[in-house]
């Protein structure tokens, strides 16, 4: 179900461009607009689910799916490591209410993040 307003649903409609690494039935991974890191990617469902912790309980096999296409995308890209990050909540950063996993990684990572 897509959400006329959210912008990753435009992208998955294709009514906005994205550069796509990566596709599956029910995910699609592009590179992030603004990227953080040399390999900044964005996994997200086709359908719209605000948030993971809705998507956790809605539909936990896509929850599933979300991670390992995530982890594809580490491996498409040759990354020795990688972070996955999912702001939830606009506190935490969480600025697309559309789920979405930040695939980063092609430098250090330092921990904890601050
Ligand atoms: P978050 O702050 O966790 O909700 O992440 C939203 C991410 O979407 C940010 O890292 C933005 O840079 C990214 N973003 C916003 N608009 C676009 C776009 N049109 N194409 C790709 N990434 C985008
Ligand atoms: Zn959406």
């Amino acid at each position: 179900m897509a959400d006329s307003d959210c912008l990753f649903c435009k992208i998955v409609k294709g009514d906005v461009q994205a550069t796509v690494v990566r596709e599956s039935d029910r995910t699609l991974a592009f590179r992030d607009i603004n990227p953080q890191a040399p390999t900044h990617a964005l996994v997200i469902t086709k359908d719209h689910w605000p948030t993971v912790a809705e998507l956790a309980t809605g539909d936990p096999d896509l929850l599933g799916e979300l991670h390992r296409e995530a982890a594809a995308v580490a491996a498409d890209e040759g990354l020795s490591g990688h972070r996955l990050v999912i702001n939830t909540g606009s506190s935490a950063g969480q600025t697309v209410w559309h789920v979405h996993v930040h695939v980063l990684g092609g430098r250090g990572m330092s921990w904890p993040p601050g």
